[in-house]
């Protein structure tokens, strides 16, 4: 498309990709990270790329050196160069509005079904950075050039899901439930965003004033050591109340039980150590159950892992009715697991993380196939990241219906919340 391009800086290249740099940056985890820039002329847009620690297997791959002698092993050297030879080399000359275009030029020089030559990392820095240009050249907003391109109408903001405990991989609190999230209901975003922060805050003098720890986890959330799982959601309870919310209206509660990680696959059966429970996939959707009749839960994502479907099945038989069942391991952002699930009548919701699959068009697809097929759409974080905020803008364009971009702490978390709060002026 020849184009509306705004006149000045830049626009004598017509908004083809002229120069690609990317750089070894470090990410909230003390662990390297890709972050690209691109310009057309001297127009610059920079995007920095997230990075998982309970991936799932079927995920695209994530490029490390494995050079121990630098960073453990988790350098990403190779994928800055493949960023600055190979991928500048195919997609030099693309107008960076044409993402269909230059994310089919990096999935054809990568080849492979996970993106394991370049690397994820290395293919989505430049995809997403396309997207951060394009938008600036013709001088929009992200979400609102996002929104057009992709049809839609962003009008509204997404409720966050405020990840207030954190256990699982991102914490040594010994809860074998991830994440713990509190949330809120009510009113603009803003609003929504205070009403976590004060809860958040409660939690934390609660905390503290019973001696546990007030340390916060990978996602800004506390990781008190507390006796079981259900005394997290007890003590996200009593936080909402004395922070003067009622739950169940002002505030509902959720959880990423991210169950892969406590599956053994061997003995079809989930080992929940913290409180002192073993369930067959059969009947994991009874312990649950039992937590649902005393909180009001919103949300349950991975309840079942990966790639147990019959777990899955009997979850969404029997919880589906009464509760969003979201899969983030399971679908990993790809159409065609998304496809499996839809096939399967598993889930009902899609959690969209963009380092999953590796190139914005793919992440739209599968928010497209999800949305058609009436599941709800989760965007969400990383449990390591930067502060870039793209997920902010994507999450708006889309109209998804929520957020996970962890607790209301850390400013690599609040970058996509405060994000969110600046978009409510102008959307
Ligand atoms: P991760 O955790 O980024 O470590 O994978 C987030 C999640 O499981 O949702
Ligand atoms: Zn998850």
């Amino acid at each position: 498309m020849k184009s509306d391009m705004p006149r000045g800086a830049g626009s004598a290249s017509g908004g083809k990709i002229t120069k690609i740099q990317a750089l070894e940056i470090v990410d909230s985890r003390g662990n390297p990270t890709v972050q690209t820039t691109i310009w057309t002329g001297n127009i610059s847009a920079t995007a920095s790329i997230p990075s998982g620690a309970s991936t799932g297997v079927h995920e695209a791959l994530e490029l490390r050196d494995g050079d121990k002698k630098r960073y453990n092993g988790l350098g990403v050297q190779k994928a800055c160069k493949n960023v600055n030879v190979k991928i500048f080399n195919a997609v030099k000359g693309i107008s960076a509005e044409d993402q269909e275009k230059i994310d089919a030029a990096m999935l054809e020089l990568d080849g492979t079904e996970n993106k394991r030559k370049l690397g994820a990392n290395a293919i989505l820095s430049v995809s997403l950075a396309a997207a951060r240009l394009a938008a600036k050249c013709h001088n929009t907003e992200l979400f609102s050039y996002l929104g057009k391109k992709y049809g839609y109408e962003p009008k509204t903001l997404p409720t966050p899901f405020f990840n207030v405990i954190n256990g699982g991989k991102h914490a040594d609190s010994g809860l074998d439930i991830q994440e713990f999230f509190i949330i809120p209901q009510k009113g603009k975003f803003s609003e929504k965003l205070r009403m976590g922060a004060e809860v958040f805050h409660a939690l934390k003098a609660q905390l503290a004033k019973k001696g546990l720890s007030t340390a916060v986890g990978d996602e800004g959330g506390f990781a008190p050591r507390l006796r079981s799982n259900e005394e997290a959601l007890k003590e996200l309870a009593d936080a909402i109340a004395a922070a003067k919310y009622r739950l169940g209206r002002d505030f509902f509660l959720g959880l990423d039980a991210a169950s892969s990680e406590f599956f053994d696959e061997k003995k079809g059966s989930y080992e929940l150590r913290a409180s002192k429970l073993t369930a067959k996939s059969s009947n994991i959707y009874q312990i649950y159950r039992k937590w649902m009749v005393k909180y009001p839960i919103l949300a349950i994502e991975d309840g079942c892992a990966e790639d147990d479907f019959l777990g899955w099945k009997f979850l969404t038989q029997n919880l589906g009715e009464k509760v969003l069942l979201v899969g983030d391991d399971l679908f990993v952002t790809n159409p065609t697991r998304i496809q499996m699930g839809i096939t399967q009548k598993i889930a009902n919701a899609v959690l969209i993380k963009v380092n999953q699959i590796g190139t914005l068009t793919e992440t739209l697809a599968a928010i497209k196939l999800a949305q058609k097929n009436n599941y709800k759409i989760v965007i969400s974080h990383r449990s390591g990241e930067t502060a870039d905020d793209f997920i902010a803008d994507l999450a708006v364009a889309a109209g998804a219906e929520y957020i996970k971009a962890g607790a209301p702490s850390r400013g690599e978390r609040l970058a996509k919340y405060n994000r969110l709060v600046e978009i409510e002026t102008i959307i």
